[in-house]
């Protein structure tokens, strides 16, 4: 037994050693991913469920590296946000978004929105309004085009600093979401008073609406509840045309997922946009 532990122990290290490892080769190259062009935005559209068409894109971050290869966002954001490294790839992220945008517009592709993910460190970054302004003017792009996905990990902090930051963000005039609602761990109480605009249900409720009654119960109170609060409902992770159905019989504002379209590269998605229309 003594031995079988401390096998184990010796095993435990090296998955650690690996572990920290691959963090630090991960974070060299992402040190320097923007300045040789490695990242790159994919965009999934979001169907408005009551006019049956594409009304809004969500960016979505991809990084290719020589030696890594692609690395998930499930993996390089988190790090990213341990390392500050957050701060310049999110600011690269809006101000690519909102300059692919602007460039579709002027090209007459009707589009309405662009969502771009937000992550805690940046929202809470000092100085995060006046960068969102400043991009706005630079690329051209009008504000209300333009909705912030924050995580509810970034409205626990300080109550009145972020108050502070959402209402600055309103007086510019882009749109705020709430990404992966209910798994987080605010309370509704607190967000009630944050002029917040959508809330997007995550895909774990979405994932199980055919096999967990509970599930539907849950999506269907989301959206009354937003309903009553003057907030549109978007659900992710839309895969089956089961859950397609479901969620337009409850009345759910738009939805997003596999079933219509995975994010694809720009030119990609162009092209799928004009052969919607
Ligand atoms: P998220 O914001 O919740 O994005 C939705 C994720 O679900 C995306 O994964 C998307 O590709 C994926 N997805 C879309 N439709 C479906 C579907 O029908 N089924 C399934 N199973 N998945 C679907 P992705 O692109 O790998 O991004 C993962 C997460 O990384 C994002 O989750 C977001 O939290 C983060 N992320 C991605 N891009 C950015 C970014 O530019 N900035 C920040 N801060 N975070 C980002
Ligand atoms: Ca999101
Ligand atoms: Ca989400
Ligand atoms: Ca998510």
């Amino acid at each position: 037994a003594k031995r079988a532990g401390g096998d184990t122990h010796r095993y435990f290290s090296v998955q650690m050693t690996e572990a920290a490892l691959r963090r630090l080769n991960l974070e060299n190259h992402l040190r320097r991913a923007i300045e040789r062009d490695e990242l790159e935005l994919h965009y999934q559209p979001q169907l408005d469920t009551h006019t049956r068409t594409f009304s809004g894109l969500e960016a979505l971050l991809r990084w290719k590296n020589n030696e890594l290869g692609s690395v998930s966002p499930a993996e390089f954001i988190p790090l990213a946000e341990e390392t500050g490294l957050i701060i310049s790839i999110g600011e690269w992220v809006l101000r690519r978004a909102c300059e692919q945008v602007q460039v579709w517009l002027d090209r007459g592709i009707p589009l309405t929105r662009i969502a771009v993910n937000v992550s805690a460190v940046q929202f809470l970054h000092r100085g995060f309004p006046g960068l969102v302004r400043k991009i706005l003017n630079e690329t051209g792009l009008r504000p209300e085009i333009l909705e912030l996905e924050l995580t509810e990990s970034a409205l626990i902090s300080d109550v009145e600093y972020v108050m502070d930051v959402l209402t600055e963000l309103k007086q510019i005039g882009v749109q705020l979401a709430i990404d992966d609602f209910g798994t987080g761990y605010s309370s509704l109480s607190r967000l009630k008073n944050f002029p917040i605009d959508r809330l997007k249900v995550d895909q774990m409720f979405v994932r199980n609406l055919e096999l967990n009654p509970n599930d539907g119960a849950i999506t269907s109170a989301i959206i009354a509840m937003a309903g009553n609060m003057n907030m549109k409902v978007t659900a992710e992770g839309v895969e089956s045309k089961f859950q397609m159905d479901f969620l337009r019989n409850i009345f759910c504002d738009e939805v997003q997922g596999y079933l219509l379209c995975k994010p694809l590269p720009a030119k990609q998605l162009e092209e799928f946009l004009n052969s919607q229309s």
